[in-house]
């Protein structure tokens, strides 16, 4: 299990912006179509805006035309969590980082095959890392073999 991480709410302050702040704490909501990645399409993973965890990976993004990120199935099972929400008189799925607890957004049953989930997600709660330029890229950076013995 990945060490959780507890912050108060004034430590969130100092690292998050004030949207990324009220998304991730205070599970709020961006607007739609105002983030940053429902019209991404690059290759790449998504991680938590908090603290970093690997959460969705491009390879299981879609456009849902909701004007939020959507994804059928997070990176790892073990990277989100859910929990019932109970509010604006109706039962909805929340999703949440399973390091920070930062909110990410709902999980709805209308999604595409496999899963026929739908995750919806807020661009605040992600910070997106794109892939390297292939296999190559990632062997050059690696550290030279050291000579043999
Ligand atoms: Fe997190």
């Amino acid at each position: 299990m990945p060490d959780k991480i507890t912050k108060t709410d004034a430590e969130w302050k100092r690292s998050l912006t004030p949207e990324q702040f009220h998304v991730l704490r205070e599970k709020g909501t961006e607007r739609a179509f105002t983030g940053a990645y429902h019209d991404n399409h690059e290759e790449g993973v998504y991680r938590c805006a908090g603290c970093g965890q690997p959460l969705f990976s491009s390879e299981n993004k879609f456009d849902s035309g909701t004007g939020w990120p959507s994804y059928w199935q997070p990176i790892a099972a073990t990277n989100v969590e859910t929990e019932v929400d109970k509010g604006f008189f109706m039962t909805r799925t929340e999703v949440h980082c399973s390091r920070c607890g930062g909110h990410l957004g709902h999980v709805f049953e209308d999604g595409p095959k496999p899963s026929g989930l739908r995750y919806c997600i807020n661009s605040a709660a992600l910070k997106f890392e794109a892939e390297q330029e292939g296999p190559s890229a990632e062997k050059a950076s690696a550290p030279a073999a050291s000579p043999e013995k």
